[in-house]
């Protein structure tokens, strides 16, 4: 019984650099070699260019007056805007929320107002809502579009912003202090409760890209990317797993064909057609790459590895998809967006050593321990318990919320994950179920609070639960047990309309409305409380993961 530290040789990571001089650094090397491929307009961008669009944004934002301490909030999709934005602000100390382009008014004033945006950018599809959310933000100051046609020039563009300064230019730029200053505050519910903000400084969020390094002298072990590589940028970049592994992967060489969001053969013909080698996916898109027909209709013989995390993966499924498209390495990240992000990954020889459901082994210069969570004594090998994990890239805290960060940041640097798991005698570590309140669908955050919150505001509800069920294609969907108030009618679908109203569609009670006298109890035989004194409120139990 012991704490597990990596096995790795840890190369530390630079101290005094913020996150974004760290990316331009790092990037000088690759040259002209494409980073970026943008399929839309068939635009390449050079990592050469790359560095100079990223300074000249940077100059362009400061003329405009964004200034360090200042917040950006981001509602856009999968484009090369969003990334060199996300850097540039950054350079200017300014911290960068970004928000999931499915969000209703409702869900962006919750993390806009939270985090005190003062400026919004956003793409033209999205105008109306953000327009919507606007009226109940009075902290922002103007709104960005990335570009715009006439009808929408009241707003100042992107595009303007950049011409604003000339390639060559340059900031002037503030003192970052990279322990203390906040890059960006991503949005999550952790353990329990709604999303909250998640700081993560410029140092955290480098100590994580910096294993790349340290991967470098685990003999082959762990899959390194090259120049050679090309990978499809279709996770979505406002998620900690989508930002974290485009500039994973850029920092290693590899350019990235970006995917504005999942279409199933627009993404097949964009395999084919730039000979991707390397997919990055949620594990959805694995059951379709196995299950689909429209697979066989495509060349995918340039496909060598794929990276899979987000959620518990269908081993069957996943080793379905590997044979059917001759992959060499599936590889398996867990990351939790507090951790900063990912903390396991497992090394190309897990198959060969008939790992099966492992989430991977401990990236450089991170530590586990596994905690039985009733009497809170250690665990040993192969028992079950929580995770608790230490590592320099672990969040500063929950953005104005001590209390939720005293519950989660435990003394000694310890991180609670709320995740059930064991490792085994190689320290290989598998995730077998959840303590926390969270609902993965699609591998995108649904908390059951901010579900139970919107139905308690129906007038029939007198008490509610949701927790999610278990669905192969979704991982979960959400499914609300409901009482009612005495003498109060109420349809299944009345229900589920209403929750429409409020919440993004992955959100959506897809999983069922079920009424009930008294809230159930889960499969497990504890019960499932609702709003007052809730004491576990789902019934997953992931089916890997166990030998
Ligand atoms: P997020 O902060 O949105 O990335 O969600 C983090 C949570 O997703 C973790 O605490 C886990 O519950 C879950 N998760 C992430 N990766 C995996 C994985 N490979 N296997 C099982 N669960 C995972």
């Amino acid at each position: 019984m012991t704490t597990i530290r990596s096995s790795f040789k840890c190369v530390p990571a630079p101290e005094n650099v913020s996150l974004p001089d760290y990316f331009l650094q790092e990037i000088e090397t690759f040259g002209d070699s494409p980073a970026f491929i943008w399929p839309k307009t068939e635009e390449i961008i050079t990592f050469a260019d790359l560095r100079v669009k990223i300074k000249q944004l940077c100059a362009g934002l400061q003329i405009l007056g964004l200034k360090k301490g200042d917040v950006c909030g981001t509602y856009m999709g999968n484009n090369p805007e969003f990334v060199m934005l996300f850097l540039a602000a950054q350079r200017l100390g300014v911290v960068v929320t970004t928000c999931n382009p499915a969000y209703t008014p409702e869900e962006i004033v919750h993390q806009f107002s939270d985090s005190r945006v003062s400026y919004i950018f956003t793409e033209e599809e999205y105008i109306q809502r953000v327009e919507q959310a606007k009226a109940s933000l009075p902290t922002v100051k103007k709104i960005i579009l990335l570009e715009s046609d006439s009808e929408n020039r009241k707003y100042e563009t992107l595009q303007n912003i950049w011409n604003s300064a000339k390639p060559g230019d340059d900031a002037i730029l503030p003192q970052i202090h990279p322990k203390e200053d906040l890059a960006f505050i991503l949005y999550s519910s952790g353990t329990t409760g709604l999303p909250k903000g998640v700081m993560t400084s410029h140092y955290g969020f480098i100590a994580n890209l910096h294993t790349i390094k340290s991967l470098e002298y685990a003999n082959g072990e762990m899959l390194l990317l090259d120049k050679n590589d090309t990978v499809m940028g279709v996770l979505p970049f406002f998620h900690a797993g989508g930002i974290i592994t485009i500039l994973f992967m850029l920092l290693q060489g590899a350019k990235i064909v970006i995917n504005t969001r999942f279409e199933p053969q627009e993404f097949l013909a964009m395999i084919q057609k730039y000979k991707v080698t390397t997919l990055n996916l949620v594990p959805p898109v694995i059951v379709f790459l196995a299950k689909s027909p429209l697979v066989d209709k495509y060349d995918l013989k340039s496909l060598k590895n794929i990276y899979i995390g987000a959620a518990p993966v269908p081993m069957a499924v996943a080793d379905e998809a590997r044979k059917r498209l001759n992959i060499h390495n599936l590889i398996q990240l867990f990351g939790m967006t507090e951790l900063g992000i990912i903390a396991f990954m497992s090394p190309v020889t897990a198959q060969s050593r008939r790992k099966d459901g492992t989430c991977g082994v401990l990236m450089p210069g991170l530590e586990c321990k596994v905690i039985d969570p009733v009497s809170g004594v250690l665990c040993g090998p192969m028992d079950d318990g929580e995770l608790w994990i230490k590592s320099p890239s672990v969040m500063k805290g929950y953005l104005r919320n001590p209390v939720a960060t005293k519950e989660t940041l435990m003394p000694g640097g310890w991180l609670r994950t709320g995740d059930i798991g064991h490792y085994d005698k190689d320290h290989y570590f598998f995730i077998i179920d959840r303590l926390k309140e969270l609902i993965k669908v699609r591998g995108w955050q649904v908390a059951p609070a901010e579900i139970e919150a919107v139905l308690l505001r129906h007038k029939s509800i007198a008490d509610c639960s949701v927790i999610g069920i278990p669905d192969l294609y979704s991982g979960e969907l959400p499914r609300a047990y409901i009482v009612l108030k005495a003498g109060e009618n109420a349809s299944t679908e009345e229900i589920a309309e209403f929750v429409k109203g409020h919440v993004s569609s992955y959100k959506q009670l897809a999983g069922g409305v079920e009424f009930v006298t008294d809230l159930p109890k889960t499969a497990s035989g504890k019960k499932i409380t609702g709003r007052q004194g809730r004491t576990v409120t789902h019934i997953y139990k992931s089916t890997v993961g166990r030998p």
